[in-house]
C-alpha cells in the first residue's frame, strides 16, 4: 500500500459506541475512511463485539484490530476468516486502570475492609490484626502486560510478588514460575490475569485454590471461565479463602437470580476491572493503521497457535 494511501476503516461493536469513537479517530486519521457497514471494501477493521455475520464478510481485510485485549470470542467466532491478522489493543489508560482494580481489591482484603463492611452492618467495633505488605505474597497468573504492570505497583507498595507465565521469565523483585503448585503454595492473595486459553480454563479449581495460603484471597479479573465457581464457593463456605473479588462471569450480566451476589465471601463488579479508554487508545490505533499504510507488520498480533 502506498504509504499516502487513504483506507477505508471499519468501526463494528455492539459494545463501544461508534458515534463516540468515530469523531476521535478522524482526528488521529484525517485521510481514512471511517465506515459502519460492510457494503464497501474495507482494508482494517476495529472490533469488539461486532454483530453477527461482521467477521465473515472480512476477508482479505489486512488487520482486524481488537477494541479490546483480551481476544478470545473473536478467535472462537465460527466466522473469522483466515489469514487475516488480528491485533489486541494495547491501551496505556486501560492497563493503569486494570492495575487500579488489582491494588484496590488486594488492598481492600489485606486492610481488612471486606470485614469492616460486614462488621458496620451489624455496629460491631473489632480491630482485626495488622499485617505488613511485607508478610504478604500476592501470586499473579499471568506475566503479560497486565500482569507485570500491576506486579511493578504492588513491589512499590512493598508486597512480595510472584508471577506465573508460560514460558520462563524474570523481572527484579518478582520470583517468577512456570510451576503452578509452587507459586500457589506461597500465595496469600491470588490474582488472575491470565487470557482465557484451552490450557487455563478452569485454572482456579478446587486443587489449584486448596494450595493457597490459609485465608487467602482470590482476585479474577481475567474471564468468567478461568474459575470453577462451585470450587470457589467450597473453598470459601470451609474458611479456607477468606474472599474473592470477582470481576468477570461466563454469563454476563450475571443474572439477578444468582447466588452469587448475597454470597457474603464474594465482593462482585461488572466486568468494569479496565475499560477501553478512547482518550489514550486511538494513538494505538492510529499507529497500527499507520504500519499496516506502510506495509510494516502491525504491533501485538495475536498468535493463533497459543490462542493470545
Ligand atoms: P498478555 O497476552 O500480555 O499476557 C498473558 C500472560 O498469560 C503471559 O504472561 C502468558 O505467558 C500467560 N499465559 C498464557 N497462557 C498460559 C498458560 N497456559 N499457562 C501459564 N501462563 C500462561 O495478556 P494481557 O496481560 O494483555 O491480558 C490478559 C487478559 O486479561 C486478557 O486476555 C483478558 O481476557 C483480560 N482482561 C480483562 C479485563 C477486564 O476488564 N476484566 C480488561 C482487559 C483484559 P507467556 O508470558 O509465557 O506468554
Amino acid at each position: 500500500m502506498l504509504a499516502s494511501a487513504a483506507v477505508n476503516i471499519l468501526f463494528a461493536s455492539e459494545t463501544e459506541k461508534a458515534e463516540f469513537w468515530i469523531p476521535l479517530l478522524e482526528k488521529a486519521l484525517p485521510q481514512d475512511r471511517f465506515v459502519t457497514t460492510t457494503d464497501q471494501p474495507i482494508d482494517i477493521a476495529l472490533i469488539a463485539t461486532p454483530p453477527a455475520g461482521t467477521l465473515g464478510k472480512l476477508k482479505g481485510v489486512k488487520l482486524i484490530q481488537s477494541l479490546w485485549m483480551g481476544v478470545e470470542k473473536l478467535l472462537a467466532d465460527p466466522g473469522l476468516p483466515k489469514g487475516v491478522p488480528i491485533a489486541r489493543l494495547l491501551d496505556p489508560g486501560m492497563i493503569a486502570a486494570m492495575s487500579e482494580s488489582v491494588l484496590s481489591h488486594v488492598l481492600d482484603w489485606h486492610r481488612h475492609h471486606y470485614r469492616y463492611r460486614a462488621q458496620q452492618a451489624e455496629r460491631q467495633w473489632r480491630r482485626r490484626k495488622q499485617y505488613l505488605a511485607s508478610d504478604r505474597t500476592v501470586g499473579i497468573l499471568g506475566m503479560g502486560v497486565l500482569g507485570t504492570d500491576a506486579a511493578k505497583k504492588l513491589l512499590a507498595l512493598g508486597f512480595n510478588v510472584a508471577g506465573f507465565s508460560r514460558r520462563p521469565k524474570s523481572m527484579p523483585g518478582v520470583q517468577c514460575f512456570t510451576d503452578l503448585a509452587a507459586m500457589l503454595r506461597i500465595t496469600d492473595a491470588l490474582v488472575c490475569l491470565l487470557p482465557l486459553t484451552n490450557e487455563t480454563r478452569g485454572i482456579l479449581n478446587g486443587r489449584n485454590l486448596g494450595l493457597l495460603k490459609k485465608h487467602a484471597c482470590v482476585v479474577n479479573l481475567a474471564r468468567g471461565g478461568h474459575l470453577v465457581v462451585s470450587d470457589l464457593i467450597r473453598e470459601l463456605d470451609s474458611g479456607h479463602l477468606a474472599h474473592a473479588y470477582l470481576d468477570v462471569f461466563d454469563q454476563e450480566p450475571l443474572a439477578p437470580s444468582e447466588a452469587l451476589w448475597t454470597h457474603p465471601g464474594i465482593t462482585i463488579t461488572p466486568h468494569s476491572a479496565a475499560l477501553t479508554e478512547p482518550r489514550t487508545a486511538i494513538a494505538k490505533i492510529a499507529e497500527n493503521v499507520e504500519r499496516v499504510r506502510r506495509g510494516e507488520t502491525p504491533h501485538h498480533l495475536v498468535d493463533f497457535a497459543s490462542g493470545y
